[in-house]
């Protein structure tokens, strides 16, 4: 069984960008579980589906096909030969995507496919329940946090850097918490700081400082 390091937290808390540096210095894959979910979003949206409606979501999922394969230090993800890209980071995407991911048929399909990815190699999967509901097991879980202030300021540099944000600083911040709110709260694979996880705040932390904690337990002999 190939090893996993788990990482959970809220949208913004730095899961991404922490996640990319531990996997390329450890020679794993990074696999972003909340880009599947955008996916399954976007796919729902491109149907007309009503993202509302569990039983429609549930029925397009079933139809809706991921393509996973391992490409340049990540799992990249495909639909129809044809990867995403910055489609599945737009603010409609963000206003829906926690109501698609609360229908267990997706949530089902997603962690699937999350787990069939091991047979690739060592994994650092982020996400919101990678560390409770995926990979439970892991010996490295991490949960990852931040003030709501300095989770919304990152996402908006993110966005206003890539050159896809229309919403201002508040707007962003609102519909941050929003989800936040939806993904702590639904029936099936809250997000919630597991027992047993180690938690870093990231408020007052640099990057470096971040991957430099992470790295000092997943190479502690212990895990
Ligand atoms: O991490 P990201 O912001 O891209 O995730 C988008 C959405 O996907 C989250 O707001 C959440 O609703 C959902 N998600 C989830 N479980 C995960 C990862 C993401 O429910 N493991």
């Amino acid at each position: 069984m190939a090893n996993v390091i788990a990482i959970d937290g809220p949208s913004g808390a730095g899961k991404s960008s922490v996640s990319r540096i531990v996997a390329k210095k450890l020679g794993c894959l990074h696999v972003d579980s909340g880009a599947l979910y955008r996916i399954m979003t976007w796919q729902c949206l491109e149907r007309g589906v009503d993202t509302h409606s569990p039983e429609a979501v549930a029925a397009a999922a079933a139809e809706i096909e991921i393509e996973c394969r391992p490409e340049d230090g990540r799992i990249a993800y495909y639909v129809d030969g044809e990867a995403p890209g910055e489609r599945i980071r737009t603010p409609e995407i963000n206003a829906n995507a926690s109501f698609v991911s609360a229908v267990k048929e997706v949530r089902d399909k997603v962690t699937a496919l999350l787990r069939g990815m091991t047979r690739y190699g060592d994994l650092v999967v982020e996400g919101r329940d990678i560390t409770t509901a995926v990979f439970p097991d892991s010996p490295a879980r991490f949960y990852l946090t931040a003030s709501a202030e300095a989770r919304a300021a990152r996402r908006r540099k993110e966005q206003v850097e890539k050159g896809i944000s229309t919403e201002s600083a508040e707007d962003v911040k609102a519909s941050l918490v929003a989800r936040d709110k939806m993904d702590s709260s639904r029936k099936y694979a809250p997000l919630k700081k597991a027992d047993g996880v180690l938690e870093i705040d990231s408020t007052n932390l640099t990057l470096e400082q971040v991957v430099e904690e992470v790295m000092k337990v997943v190479l502690s002999p212990k895990s």
